[in-house]
C-alpha cells in the first residue's frame, strides 16, 4: 500500500524517550465525583460507558449510564465502578439496557437478522421480509439508526455498494457487479453509487479506495474501526464527537469512503482488542496506517514506543524528537491520532501528571491506564468467581 502519508512504522534515529510508571495518585478513586456522574447519567452520556453503572435503591435495579428508562430521583441513585460491584451489592440488571452485556450488543431478537445478512450479503431486504422473520420493521430501523446511524436498508445498501466497488476495482464489469450485488437495473445502481462515492462506478473504482467499517464492542463501549485490505486506519469510540472529525480526516487523507463490512484486518483488530481487554496481550500486531503529516507520523511512532503500564508527557516526546519547544504541536498531533488504544495516545499525560484531554473521554483514559497498570480488569466477570 503506497502513498506519501503511509509512513507509519518508519523508525527515526532518536533515542527512546524516558517514560515513567503510571503514577499512583491518579488511581486514588475508581469513580468520578458523584456530581459528575449524576450529570453524565442525566445526559445519558455514552462516553461514561464502562466507567460506572447506576443502581436505584427503591427498585433494586442497576443500569448502564445511557439507559433510556425513566430516570430515578438523584437521592435514590447509587454508583458502582463495575456491574460486578452492583451485583455484589444485591442489585439486579435492568432488562432494558442489559448492563451485563457489552454496550451496543445486538439484542437477542435481532441476531437472526444479522446472521441472515452476513450469510446473504447481496440480498435486498424489504419490510415484508422482516415481518416474515417475525420482526417489527420499525424496531429494526430504530436499532440501526441508534447503532449505525442509518436505516437497516441503508446499511445493507451501503454494504452492497462497498462490495461492488471492490469487485469493479478487481476488474469485474460494472454490469455484473451491479447484478451480483442485487440491483435489478444498471441506472439505479449507478445512481446509488454516485450518491455514496461521488462518482459513477468506473471512475470511482479508480479514484476511491475501498475502506470497510465495522463496530467492535469493548468493555468501555462500542468502537468504530475502519480498514483497507492492508491496514487499520481508524479506531475510535463510537460517539459522534470525535468520530465524525476523524472519519473526515481518514476519508480525505486516503481518498476513501467507508462502507459497512468486514475483512481480515478488522477481524484481527477485534481479536487483539478482546485479548487486550482480557489482559492476555499488551502489544498489538495488526498493521496500521493513518493519513498525517510527516511530523504527525513521527509523533505517532513515538506513542507506540511507550511501554504498556507507563506514561510519558508531551514535553518528553517533544524533547525526544529534538523539538523541545514544540510540546503544544506534539499535544495536537497526539490529539489527532485516529487509531485509539492501538496507537496508545492515552499513555501521554500533562507535565504535572494530570490526565489532560482524551477524545474518548478522560475517565476512559484513566480506565485504560488503570487496566494497563494491572489495577483492575476491564472485562466483566461473574460475581461467583
Ligand atoms: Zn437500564
Amino acid at each position: 500500500m503506497a502513498g506519501p502519508y503511509l509512513e507509519f512504522g518508519v523508525s527515526f534515529p532518536v533515542a527512546t524517550p524516558p517514560s515513567k510508571p503510571y503514577a499512583v495518585r491518579m488511581i486514588a478513586s475508581p469513580l468520578p465525583p458523584r456530581q459528575e456522574m449524576l450529570r453524565a447519567f442525566a445526559r445519558r452520556d455514552p462516553s461514561y460507558e464502562g466507567v460506572f453503572v447506576t443502581a436505584v435503591r427503591t427498585t433494586g435495579i442497576f443500569c448502564r449510564p445511557t439507559c433510556t428508562a425513566r430516570q430515578p430521583l438523584a437521592d435514590n441513585v447509587e454508583f458502582f465502578a463495575t456491574p460486578r460491584d452492583a451485583l455484589f451489592a444485591g442489585y439486579r440488571p435492568c432488562l432494558r439496557c442489559s448492563p451485563l452485556e457489552p454496550a451496543g450488543a445486538a439484542p437477542v431478537w435481532l441476531r437472526p437478522l444479522l446472521d441472515a445478512v452476513a450469510a446473504e450479503p447481496e440480498r435486498r431486504w424489504r419490510d415484508a421480509d422482516l415481518v416474515a422473520l417475525g420482526l417489527k420493521p420499525e424496531r429494526v430501523r430504530r436499532w440501526f439508526k441508534t447503532n449505525h446511524e442509518m436505516t437497516f436498508q441503508g446499511y445493507c445498501r451501503a454494504r452492497r455498494l462497498g462490495a461492488a466497488l471492490r469487485q469493479i476495482g478487481e476488474g469485474e464489469s460494472v454490469t455484473s457487479a451491479a447484478f451480483d450485488q442485487g440491483w435489478e437495473s444498471l441506472s439505479a445502481f449507478t445512481d446509488a453509487f454516485r450518491r455514496v462515492f461521488g462518482a459513477p462506478p468506473l471512475d470511482a473504482s479508480r479514484s476511491v479506495r475501498p475502506l470497510l467499517a465495522r463496530r467492535i464492542l469493548t468493555p468501555l463501549g462500542p468502537m468504530v474501526a475502519c480498514a483497507t485490505s492492508d491496514a487499520l486506519c481508524l479506531l475510535e469510540f463510537a460517539e459522534r464527537r470525535m468520530l465524525e472529525r476523524q472519519l473526515q480526516r481518514v476519508r480525505r487523507g486516503l481518498g476513501a469512503v467507508p462502507t459497512p463490512g468486514n475483512n481480515e484486518v478488522l477481524e484481527e483488530t477485534a481479536r487483539e482488542l478482546n485479548a487486550y481487554f482480557a489482559g492476555s496481550i499488551q502489544h498489538f500486531t495488526v498493521p496500521t496506517a493513518q493519513p498525517g503529516s510527516e511530523f504527525q507520523q513521527r509523533v505517532w511512532a513515538r506513542l507506540v514506543e511507550i511501554p504498556s503500564g507507563e506514561t510519558t508527557t508531551y514535553g518528553t516526546i517533544a524533547r525526544g524528537l529534538g523539538l523541545p519547544n514544540h510540546s503544544r504541536a506534539v499535544a495536537s498531533a497526539v490529539g489527532d491520532n485516529a487509531i485509539g488504544i492501538i496507537i496508545p495516545c492515552h499513555r501521554v499525560v500533562g507535565a504535572d501528571g494530570d490526565l489532560t484531554g482524551y477524545g474518548g473521554g478522560l475517565w476512559r483514559k484513566r480506565r485504560l491506564l488503570d487496566h494497563e497498570a494491572g489495577i483492575r480488569t476491564l472485562l466483566p466477570d461473574s460475581p461467583a468467581s
